[in-house]
């Protein structure tokens, strides 16, 4: 039997250790037969990234600070230089002054707006447009969301806003590229303790509200949403695109949990 992402090449940014996200995709993905090229953030990551992609049978990992257009440039001619054409990208990047992933939303400071909206919204675009241009066979870009983009959800703050412009330009990306066979799509995953998860308040009281109020009654895991990457990567989610695909344990369809017990 042939392999999901046989004879497929995809650029995964955002590996930063072996709990994040990006880390639980790219195994997927590898293990249905994909070739990976992986970036990082700034040469303190690479010593991490470097044995990770190695464990994958990757020896393609570039720097790329994706604040920088020159940096992106720089990612996008490398891989050129290695690879003649690109069918997929994972984009698995956020960041925002943690001081400001607690408190109030309305505390938003102008200098954190922009650079929350600048590497968590703006990059994607950025990292899109070069990517298409090597995805001559048509392709498949996948980026990471969360649920506070559409209802309010403790200390998300800015990165709710943020999350929000995400997934309005995964929906314009993906008309755009559309006649060119490339397809745009987000994961919401629920929460997942990670290294950009630490940096949430009360990210524990988090973790355990979704899981008991979640339909499965659970947390998800890195796996899993490894695993639906896999159809939105693959030709399993050829007819996919401008979609935001609920990783999170069913827990965005609640409304109000039904009591367990049988008197409240
Ligand atoms: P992580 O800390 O493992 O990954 C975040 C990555 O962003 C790191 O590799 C970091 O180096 C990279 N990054 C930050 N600024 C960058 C820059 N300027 N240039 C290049 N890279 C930069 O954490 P994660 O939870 O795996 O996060 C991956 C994505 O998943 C993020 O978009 C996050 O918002 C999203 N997400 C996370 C959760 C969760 O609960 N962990 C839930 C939903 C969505």
């Amino acid at each position: 039997t042939t392999k999901l992402m046989e004879g497929k090449r995809g650029l995964v940014m955002g590996l930063a250790n072996d709990k994040s996200i990006a880390w639980g995709i790219a195994k997927n993905c590898a293990d249905q037969g994909a070739e990976l090229a992986f970036s990082y953030q700034g040469e303190q990551l690479k010593k991490r990234v470097q044995p990770l992609a190695a464990q994958l049978g990757s020896d393609i990992v570039l720097e790329c600070d994706v604040a920088q257009e020159d940096s992106i440039d720089a990612l996008f001619a490398d891989l050129s230089a290695r690879w003649d054409k690109l069918d997929f990208i994972v984009h698995a990047i956020g960041f925002s002054d943690k001081n400001e992933l607690r408190g109030r939303y309305v505390d938003t400071s102008r200098a954190n707006f922009l650079m929350s909206m600048d590497i968590s919204v703006y990059s994607f675009t950025a990292v899109v447009q070069r990517a298409a241009r090597m995805m001559t066979g048509g392709g498949s870009c996948l980026t990471l969301t969360y649920y506070g983009a559409e209802r309010v959800m403790p200390h998300y703050n800015v990165m709710g806003v943020a999350k929000a412009a995400l997934e309005a330009s995964v929906r314009y990306l993906a008309e755009d590229l559309g006649k060119d066979g490339i397809r745009v799509n987000a994961i919401s995953a629920g929460p997942i303790k990670t290294l950009a998860a630490s940096g949430i308040g009360d990210f524990r009281y988090i973790m355990k509200w979704n899981e008991l109020n979640s339909p499965l009654r659970r947390n998800v895991t890195q796996d899993e949403v490894g695993k639906s990457a896999l159809y939105l990567l693959s030709d399993l989610g050829s007819a996919v695109t401008g979609e935001t695909h609920h990783v999170d344990a069913g827990y965005h369809v609640v409304g109000m949990k039904a009591v367990d017990a049988p008197d409240i």
